[in-house]
C-alpha cells in the first residue's frame, strides 16, 4: 500500500526557502505522509519567541505603570531618580533595595527638617522597588489616618480591621509626615491597632518625620508605647540639611 506521500508527485514545500535568512528547507519523513520539506533553519521559532517576549514586556509595562499610579507618589517627585540623586542616606536607601524583601519588618526612620530631601528619598525608593516588581504605598500619615477611619461612615465598605489588611498587602509602607496629624477622640487607639497590626504582620515601612513634630507628639499621654512599636520597625537616618536644592548648592 502506498502512503499519501508517495501518491504526490514532488514532496510537500520541496524547494522552498526561508523568507528571513534563506536556507532551504529540508527533507523530513513522516510515517504517514511521507516525505515533508520543513524549515532548515530557526527563524520560525525566533519570531514567536520574539513576538512572546514582545507581549510579556507590554504586560509587564502595564502592571509598572498602574502601580506606579497606584503608589500615589507626590506629583513633585515624580521626576527623581535615585541614581541622579546626591543628598544624605543615598547610600543606605541603596543598601536597603539591595537588600529589601517583602514580610521581613525592615524599614527606615528618615527624621529632619522641613524640605523635600527626605520625602523625595523616600519616594525614590518606592520608586526602586516598584521597578522590581513590588507594590508600594506612598501616604501622608494623616491621609492613611483619614482612611482608616472613613471605615466608620458609608463611603469606605471596608471595616476597619478590613482597611488594614488592605494597606498591609504592599510590600513597601511609606509614610510621610508623621506627627503632624492630630490625636483626639479615638485616633490614638486606631493607629495603635493599625501600627501593631503592621509590626505583627511584619510589614515594611518607611516614616518620614519633622523632629519637632515627633518631641509633640510624644508628650501626648499613652503614646510612647504606640510610639516605640513603630520605632521598633524601622532604622533611624537623620537628616541634617534643610532641603535637597539647598544642599545642592
Ligand atoms: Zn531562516
Amino acid at each position: 500500500m502506498k502512503t499519501i506521500g508517495q501518491l504526490i508527485k514532488t514532496p510537500i514545500n520541496k524547494g522552498r526557502k526561508c523568507f528571513e535568512c534563506g536556507t532551504e528547507y529540508v527533507a523530513k519523513e513522516y510515517s504517514n505522509i511521507g516525505i515533508v520539506y520543513v524549515p532548515g533553519c530557526n527563524c520560525a521559532l525566533k519570531k514567536q519567541i520574539q513576538e512572546e517576549e514582545r507581549k510579556q514586556r507590554l504586560y509587564n509595562f502595564a502592571i509598572l505603570k498602574r502601580r506606579l499610579k497606584d503608589a500615589n507618589f507626590p506629583y513633585d517627585t515624580l521626576g527623581t531618580r535615585l541614581k541622579t540623586r546626591t543628598c544624605e542616606n543615598i547610600e543606605a536607601a541603596k543598601e536597603y533595595i539591595k537588600n529589601f524583601k517583602p514580610r521581613s519588618r525592615q524599614g527606615l526612620y528618615f527624621v529632619g527638617p522641613v524640605g523635600n530631601a527626605k520625602t523625595t528619598l523616600a519616594v525614590c525608593i518606592g520608586k526602586e522597588l516598584i521597578l522590581k516588581g513590588y507594590k508600594v504605598k506612598f501616604m501622608v500619615f494623616s491621609q492613611a489616618i483619614r482612611v482608616l477611619q472613613s471605615t466608620y461612615g458609608t463611603k469606605n465598605p471596608l471595616d476597619f480591621m478590613e482597611q488594614v489588611k488592605e494597606f498591609a498587602k504592599y510590600d513597601l509602607l511609606i509614610f510621610d509626615d508623621f506627627g503632624r496629624e492630630a490625636y483626639k477622640d479615638r485616633t490614638l487607639t486606631d493607629v495603635a491597632d493599625f501600627v501593631n497590626y503592621l509590626y505583627t504582620n511584619l510589614n515594611n515601612v518607611i516614616i518620614t518625620s519633622n523632629p519637632e513634630m515627633v518631641e509633640k507628639i510624644k508628650q501626648i499621654p499613652d503614646f510612647q508605647a504606640m510610639f516605640d512599636r513603630f520605632f521598633q520597625m524601622t532604622k533611624r537616618k537623620d537628616f541634617r540639611k534643610a532641603s535637597y536644592r539647598r544642599s545642592n548648592g
